[in-house]
């Protein structure tokens, strides 16, 4: 080879190849449980993925779910065998440090699974960063801001506690924008509930509800105006419908803003045809990988939407990526959402991510720019040393 001196080319026989795809699921437990119309969930189970490549780098990658399978058809389980047996396969031997190029080679061999996908994606982009020595977000084509407003979802189902969470949040200078999830109640338990909370907050804090697509389209109709004169701001997939939600669009007072109906860049065009929101919550699971992610953003942009980053309550590595892919956006109007490793009790990042002052600090390592703490990770593994430890003599 001529150019021996280089460390690699890519698409030659020099170029580091991938050597061998690791899944891993981890249980966590969470601070409380967190309640939605569509699951309450007590834990979160995280997929981990790492992309092994022949120069010894290694990148990873995460899939979540919310509450299993309520929110979609993946699971943290099913990504795991499907990655381990259909996506690792198309994977192996091919050139680690050409990403979109790998993603369209798996895209030819697996239709959807964009969870699965988006997981793999990052662990791919993880390792060509740490390889060139970039952030993720510069791979992404360059951050624009290096910290992300995060907003705190109030989901406790009680008023009293949710204010006292609320207030201590601003207290500790943690979040100001609060997130309500609606919908699993009688619609004007829902509405007092909200009004209360805002009443309490007052200017100090923005409220926003997530109904997570519980209303009829009547039920909206009645449940958006109400929550405008209640100082909500912003209303999350009232209905399921994106006709329903090309209706209820710009009646009230109040912003609506699409998140299940966005499944990537089509549903993202389609929404923008129909002008069927006000703002687009983007998340990366849900598009189908960070690239993805950006096309949706380019919609929005073009379409004169607004843009939130969004979660699936991600662990910290499925919550760095999207940080770097929503620090590249031209606007990001409603912030973010980015609160997932909050919600859990367990650290599994040698250095915790940085959340001050409202906000989220996109990190400037290479790659991701973040560090497993393999022990942890080994001992919150399924199949991993916890389940190892045996209750004391006696006690079985
Ligand atoms: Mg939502």
């Amino acid at each position: 080879m001529e150019h021996s001196f280089a460390p690699f080319a890519t698409g030659t026989a020099t170029a580091p190849v991938i050597s061998r795809v690791e899944t891993v699921i981890l249980d966590l437990p969470t601070i409380r449980p967190h309640k939605l119309s569509v699951a309450t969930m007590n834990g979160q189970v995280l997929m981990l993925v790492r992309i092994h490549c022949s120069d010894g780098i290694v990148g990873v990658g995460e899939g979540t779910t919310i509450g299993g399978l309520a929110y979609g058809g993946e699971s943290p389980e099913s990504m795991k065998t499907n990655i381990d047996t259909w996506f690792a396969p198309v994977i192996l031997g091919q050139d680690a440090t050409r990403v979109q190029a790998l993603m369209a080679r798996i895209g030819k061999m697996v239709r959807e699974n964009r969870f699965a996908k988006s997981a793999v994606e990052c662990a791919l982009l993880d390792a060509q960063g740490k390889r060139l020595g970039l952030p993720v977000s510069e791979l992404l084509g360059g951050r624009r801001r290096d910290r992300l407003p995060v907003a705190w979802t109030l989901a406790s189902g009680d008023t009293a506690r949710d204010i006292a969470e609320a207030e201590q949040m601003l207290d500790l200078r943690r979040h100001r924008i609060f997130k309500l999830k609606i919908g699993a109640r009688a619609i004007r338990d829902d509405i007092a509930h909200v009004a209360a909370i805002k009443s309490a907050l007052g200017d100090r804090a923005a409220v926003r509800v997530d109904v997570n697509m519980a209303w009829s389209e009547t039920d909206a109709a009645f449940g958006m105006a109400a929550l405008a004169d209640a100082g909500c701001e912003l209303v999350e997939q009232p209905v399921a419908q994106t006709a329903a939600l090309t209706r209820l669009v710009r009646r009230f007072p109040v912003a609506l803003m699409a998140d299940e109906s966005l499944t990537g860049p089509e549903s993202a065009f389609e929404l923008a045809r129909t002008h069927g929101a006000d703002v687009f919550a983007v998340k990366l699971e849900q598009s189908g990988g960070a690239f993805n992610a950006l096309r949706v953003a380019a919609i929005a942009d073009a379409a004169g939407i607004d843009l939130y980053g969004g979660t699936m309550l991600e662990g910290a590595v499925g919550t760095v990526i999207s940080a770097h892919a929503f620090a590249t956006f031209a606007r990001l109007q409603w912030g973010t959402e980015l609160f997932g490793p909050l919600l859990l009790t367990e650290e599994i990042l040698t250095e915790p991510l940085d959340y001050s002052d409202f906000e989220l600090t996109v990190p400037n390592g290479p790659g991701l720019g973040v560090t497993l703490d393999e022990e942890r990770v080994a001992f919150f593994a399924r199949d991993g040393i916890r389940k190892t430890i045996s209750l004391p003599e006696g006690k079985v």
